[in-house]
């Protein structure tokens, strides 16, 4: 198969990717391996879409992540856009949604751009010729699929198809570990006139007694509400695994299970209006913070996002503040952003070294471990999709034949073209 963009991938970063090239004018294939979109977002039931917003309320994403808000309201899916303080303390905005809705309305998005979805399709080859992508084979159920894309865009979180194709990856700095995984689980019925009662402190205090009592294996209480229902989606378990090594990633699905369900046992036990409870369901699969980062043409830090830095090529913008879950240990690393303060995303991190026809969005773009820990979030996420998905369909339309080359895109037109689909850029 010819395409002009293949996304590889179809989290939210992959499914913005996707729409955006599509509804630029490009072919898209959206390749997943799951039976619907989402990744995280549907099948790791993460449930709240954080940080659209500056702590003093300047608004900071926009553009399809709003509109994916929009079309779960207008199925009823989305509660309202709120801020909150966290049961570790921490005051966040969010808006929480029904994941299972979320799968339609990603459904809705890529059949009205005209998107081809390839579901239930893995990745199980690349050629890469010259620093160029030529090939991506396809495992589908009808057998192996061979297709040549103008673009490949990496969106499969663990960036499976440029590690296949030999790019440079990003090391973990001396001291630094993977974030963990989770398996988030869904309980109720839940009394929310009165666990929505309890005072930040004793949340914080009944976190840290389950912890202590080795019931919950994080000191936190995190759930989202879901909107058809009195459950709630937690966020609790705690697995230090590398998601890209298939036997510890085996293992972490069967101890995640088992860690949610004695969390719900504490839920039921120890915390007001949660006694009547049961766990519902657990996610589709363990949800993955971090695995791979490639390195790109720009290599994104931490210093960069606190300063902020100014990025010519800026594509995106976030708020959201540094936030590293520690393997051990039952707390956060957290380090908020001031009142005001947002930050920007550079093109160049999601154009990986030596490969000239490939971008990646997502978590898996150039950036260091503390860097990614904050713009990880699906808000985030989102506009860097959109972003990519862009610039893919303008490299096609600039293409010169065999040249074609992302570093190509001119930053300026991508910016303008970004910021008339109603996207925020920054700068
Ligand atoms: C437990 C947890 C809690 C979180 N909490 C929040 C929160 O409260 N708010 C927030 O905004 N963000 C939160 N995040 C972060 C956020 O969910 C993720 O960083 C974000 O969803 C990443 O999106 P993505 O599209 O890059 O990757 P993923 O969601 O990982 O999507 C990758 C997609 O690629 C597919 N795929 C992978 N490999 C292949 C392959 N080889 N072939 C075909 N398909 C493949 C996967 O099935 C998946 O659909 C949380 C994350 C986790 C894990």
């Amino acid at each position: 198969m010819d395409t002009d963009v293949l996304v590889c991938g179809g989290g939210v970063a992959g499914t913005m990717a996707a729409v955006a090239a599509a509804r630029a004018g490009a072919s898209v294939l959206l390749v997943e391996r799951y039976g619907f979109l989402g990744g995280n977002a549907t099948g790791g039931a993460v449930a709240q879409f954080n940080s659209w917003q500056t702590s003093a309320g300047r608004r900071v994403i926009a553009g399809l992540a709003a509109e994916v808000v929009q079309r779960l309201e207008a199925y009823g899916a989305a509660r309202p856009h709120d801020v909150f303080v966290m049961s570790t303390g921490h005051r966040m905005d969010r808006v929480e949604y029904a994941p299972e809705v979320l799968k339609l309305v990603l459904d809705d998005l890529v059949t009205e751009a005209g998107v081809q979805p390839m579901l239930h399709t893995s990745v199980c080859g690349v050629d890469c010729e010259g620093g160029r992508v030529r090939a991506v084979r396809l495992l589908t159920k009808s057998g192996e699929i061979e297709v040549h894309p103008r673009v490949l865009i990496d969106t499969s979180g663990d960036i499976d198809v440029l590690h296949r194709a030999g790019a440079p990856f990003l090391p973990l700095e001396q001291g630094d570990d993977l974030q963990p995984a989770t398996m988030m689980f869904r309980f109720g019925p839940i009394d929310f006139a009165r666990f929505d009662a309890l005072t930040p402190a004793e949340l914080q205090a009944l976190a840290r007694a389950g912890y202590a009592s080795g019931e919950l294996a994080r000191a936190a209480l995190h759930a989202s509400r879901n909107p058809f229902s009195s459950d709630g989606w937690f966020n609790i378990s705690r697995l230090g695994i590398d998601a890209t090594d298939a036997s510890a990633l085996s293992r972490a699905e069967i101890e995640g299970r088992r860690q949610a369900w004695q969390a719900a046992a504490y839920l039921q036990r120890a915390v007001p209006g949660c006694e009547n409870g049961r766990l519902q369901a657990f996610a589709t699969q363990v949800g993955v913070r971090e695995t791979r980062r490639v390195e790109g043409e720009h290599i994104l830090t931490a210093e960069e996002l606190i300063l902020p830095e100014n990025f010519a090529d800026g594509i995106a913008c976030g708020a959201y503040p540094i936030d590293i879950h520690p393997v051990a240990g039952g707390e956060l690393i957290y380090s908020s952003m001031g009142d005001d303060h947002a930050y920007q995303i550079p093109y160049r991190s999601l154009i990986p070294k030596g490969i000239s026809n490939a971008l990646v969005a997502g978590r898996g773009i150039s950036a260091t471990h503390a860097a990614l820990a904050a713009i990880r979030v699906m808000t985030i996420s989102m506009a860097v999709g959109q972003a990519a998905g862009t610039a893919a369909a303008m490299a096609c339309q600039a293409d010169g034949g065999a040249e074609l080359d992302v570093r190509q895109v001119d930053p300026v037109a991508l910016r303008a073209s970004l910021v008339a689909q109603g996207a925020l850029v920054g700068g």
